[in-house]
């Protein structure tokens, strides 16, 4: 299949990471001794150090983590693009082992820097040597209250393979269930991801025939399923009650360094919008001349989709890049011409797409398979929104403190996207692409934007009721997930019965709590950011670079102040549903030039 593909031979090249495995090896032991030469020398002397000393020894740290984070990469680089070579996977069986060694090794600082009181953390922290490092510090210490003693903390260490298990056990149960399906050329066996992927399919009684294969697929696991949900969900509670943790989002709300407030009202004014959505499930409706969506017509495509060859997305995510600033061009073309991109989609490579910075002096690297269709430049787009951001804060901030939090390191990647889509839709010429970019567009936000808010409800419930005492089984979350779905989408779409199992097969229920509204926040954020671009592009783009090189050196809240983005302030959400609802609107008007087509 790859030989068609424009991107065939696009392939990353892994030498500025390490010359080969046995190299990577040799710097594994180098690590190791050095790790253990580091916490010899360092441990105990957190409180004793002064501000000078504590610096060297968190500047020391940062070298550690930053080599380690090379010498893992080159494994995981290595593994997702050839998944059957045996040095490959010798090597990163190694890295996780390793890692695993290095992280304890060197997980003493942490601890002894949340065990100081508060008095001496503050006068290290008003130290300008520290100044650097002072806000990831000051986060470090908010995990204070909830930190328990040495043992506890071992202990409750120790359960980790076994809450692994109920994660594999849930995963493996989806990847290797297979049904019999004909997609138009003979029974075959489908996997879960397979039968989704009709949802795309242009064929109405497939796509609907596709997704009543998939439910009855799931019923076979759904009570394992629910089992693995239900025993982690316990877990994560009573953990939770021994820390003292307030309430089940807390954990996750601290890593993004969002008020709980914040989130709230973030998630209500997304409630307060699901008849945007419903407005465009209607428009779809008539233009597929249905009466009413079902489910299966969600994502059915409208209008017609292109070819782009990768020369020409490489092009235009250039081009979108280098006229909000030349910098980020550069950047983007550094980073090909580095061989820091792997985009031709082969066997023994992973699915997805994804960006990894490495440190200050080695650019990024992203993944992505590249298809030839005309999505396939967002998502281009969208990694390097994250490798501009991880460029740009790395050469300003120390290690520790470039990589922010899960929703806000989404917020450029979606910009970036925007950006991109924006301009590929002003350039298509075709009507029935440009009507089918801009419904793509619009569905995106409403999966992104609506959908992830709905399922960020439903996790609250099945934490209130699991800390009440009642177990999570299949029918009590199926009718809790219809529920929960019937507040989003009302009467404008259809359910059909088996979509009671829709939550059995989302995989972060499973592995981070609450990650969901992360889409949510980052997408909403975007778009108030290109709202703001667009008022005042010049005085826009200097500030929002500014903010890219800021990294996790301050909260969300004061890096996107200066963009003119107040996360506690409603009108921030009023600004990006406006932009929301620009989109939906243009989406109606693209369907209505294809009517006129007609
Ligand atoms: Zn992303």
């Amino acid at each position: 299949m790859s030989a068609s593909l424009s991107a065939a031979g696009v392939r990353w090249s892994l030498d500025d990471l390490e010359p080969d495995a046995e190299t990577a090896r040799r710097e594994w032991d180098e690590l190791l001794a050095r790790a253990r030469d580091f916490a010899e020398r360092r441990r105990g002397t957190i409180g004793s150090a002064g501000p000078q000393g504590l610096r060297e020894l968190l500047d020391e740290l940062d070298e550690l983590h930053a080599d380690l984070n090379r010498v893992h990469f080159y494994a995981t680089a290595r593994e997702h693009t050839d998944a059957n070579d045996a040095e490959t996977n010798d090597l990163a069986t190694l890295a996780r082992d390793r890692a695993a060694d290095l992280e304890s090794l060197l997980l003493f600082v942490e601890l002894e820097w949340i065990a100081l009181d508060d008095a001496e953390a503050d006068a290290l922290l008003a130290a300008s040597e520290l100044e650097p490092y002072a806000h990831r510090l000051r986060v470090a210490r908010e995990e204070k209250p909830y930190v328990l003693p040495e043992g506890e903390e071992q202990a409750l260490n120790a359960r980790r393979p076994a809450i692994s298990a109920w994660q594999s056990l849930h995963g493996r149960e989806l990847a290797t269930l297979t049904v019999e399906f004909d997609g138009g050329e003979g029974p075959e066996p489908h996997t879960i991801d397979r039968l989704l992927s009709y949802v795309h399919h242009p064929d109405r009684e497939l796509r609907i025939a596709a997704l009543e294969t998939l439910y009855e697929a799931l019923d076979q696991v759904a009570d394992v399923q629910a089992a693995c949900y239900d025993a982690l969900v316990g877990d994560r509670l009573s953990v939770d009650r021994l820390r003292g943790i307030p309430h089940p989002m807390d954990p996750t709300n601290r890593a993004n360094e969002l008020d709980d407030d914040v989130v709230e009202a973030m998630m209500r004014a997304v409630e307060e919008n699901y008849p945007l959505a419903r407005r465009w499930f209607e428009r779809k409706a008539q233009v597929l001349g249905l009466d009413k969506l079902q489910l299966a017509d969600q994502y059915a495509p409208v209008g017609s989709d292109r070819r782009v060859e990768w020369d020409e997305a490489v092009q235009m995510v250039d081009d979108s890049l280098s006229d909000f600033a030349p910098r980020l061009g550069e950047i983007f073309r550094d980073c090909l011409e580095r061989g820091h991109i792997d985009a031709e989609p082969r066997a023994g490579k992973v699915g997805g797409a994804y960006c990894h910075s490495v440190s200050k002096t080695i650019l990024p690297y992203v993944l992505m398979n590249y298809t030839d269709r005309i999505g396939d430049v967002s998502t281009l787009a969208h990694e390097f929104g994250h490798v501009v951001h991880g460029t740009l804060s790395l050469e300003r901030q120390t290690y520790r403190s470039y990589h922010t939090g899960l929703a806000l390191a989404e917020v450029p990647s979606t910009f970036a996207q925007l950006l991109a889509v924006e301009r590929l839709i002003d350039a298509e010429e075709i009507p029935s692409t440009r009507a089918m970019l801009l419904a793509d567009r619009a569905e995106g936000a409403c999966a992104a934007i609506f959908r992830q808010t709905m399922m960020a409800r439903f996790e609250q419930w099945a934490y209130g009721v699991r800390g009440e005492g009642k177990g999570l089984t299949k029918d009590r979350l199926a009718e809790a997930w219809l529920e929960q779905n019937a507040r989003y989408y009302a009467d404008s779409l259809e359910l059909p019965d088996g979509y009671r199992l829709g939550w059995s097969y989302i995989p972060h229920f499973i592995h981070v709590r609450f990650y969901t509204y992360a889409y949510s926040f980052a997408h909403l954020v975007a778009f108030s950011l290109v709202a703001r671009y667009r008022e005042d592009p010049e005085t826009f783009a200097p500030a929002y670079l500014d903010f890219l090189a800021s990294g996790a050196s301050r909260s969300p809240q004061e890096l996107l102040a200066p963009l003119g983005v107040d996360l506690r302030d409603p009108e921030t959400w009023a600004v990006a549903f406006a932009e929301f609802d620009r989109c939906v609107a243009e989406a109606e008007e693209g369907v209505a030039a294809l009517d006129d087509s007609d």
